[in-house]
């Protein structure tokens, strides 16, 4: 079994990417090739760098206050077999799972693959489908564009929790010198328009 993961990158604890603090891995490549990606130096299978699960499954233990994992990219059922391995061993915690796909629920769904239906069955929050550039979401937080839809497949979370109705966000921060943001598309494309 490949125990390795191509990831683009790791951020131990954000608040950007799902509810609470999470451990959020981006993994490295996605062919849906979505016009406007907000991530596009992580479409790439070429870009990268391959970590082995074990040693993410530590960083994540080793990683205090957090609430759950977000799986970003990158398109996570693009590495079905090393995202499982990890969300099976989370699944074993006290933490979350959040997903974002590019694929719709339904399109996964379809496929009759077990392993994608075991990685469903792993996952507490599922955002689904392509980001649409021309259908930017406003209101609606950790969605990039309107046609993506926030699946709780697990009873671990509710749509009536106020923190599910609410606006979306953007994470700043600094770290060794470096401005980095993340969170909502919209919201860091007008960011960082401000500072060209
Ligand atoms: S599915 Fe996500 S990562 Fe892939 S191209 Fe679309 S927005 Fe980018």
């Amino acid at each position: 079994m490949n125990n390795l993961i191509k990831i683009g990158q790791v951020i131990p604890s954000t608040r950007a990417e799902g509810p609470g603090n999470r451990f959020a891995i981006w993994v490295q490549g996605c062919p849906i090739l979505c016009k406007g990606c907000c991530n596009p130096e992580m479409l790439s299978d070429a870009n990268g760098e391959f970590v082995s699960i074990d040693s993410i499954i530590e960083m994540i233990k080793i990683t205090g206050d957090i609430e759950g994992i977000s799986i970003l990219g990158g398109e996570p059922f693009a590495q079905i077999e090393a995202c499982l391995q990890i969300c099976e061993q989370i699944k074993e915690t006290e933490l979350s799972i959040m997903v974002f796909s590019g694929y719709t629920l339904g399109a996964l769904k379809k496929r009759n693959n077990p392993e994608a239906d075991r990685f469903l069955d792993c996952i507490d929050l599922l955002v689904d489908g392509p980001y649409i550039a021309g259908q930017p979401e406003q209101q609606r937080r950790w969605i990039g564009s309107s046609n993506q839809q926030m699946h709780f497949l697990s009873d671990r979370y509710s749509p009536m929790e106020p923190q599910f109705n609410s606006a979306n966000s953007v994470e700043i921060r600094f770290n060794d010198g470096e401005l980095l943001v993340n969170g909502w598309p919209q919201g860091v494309k007008a960011l960082l328009s401000k500072y060209k």
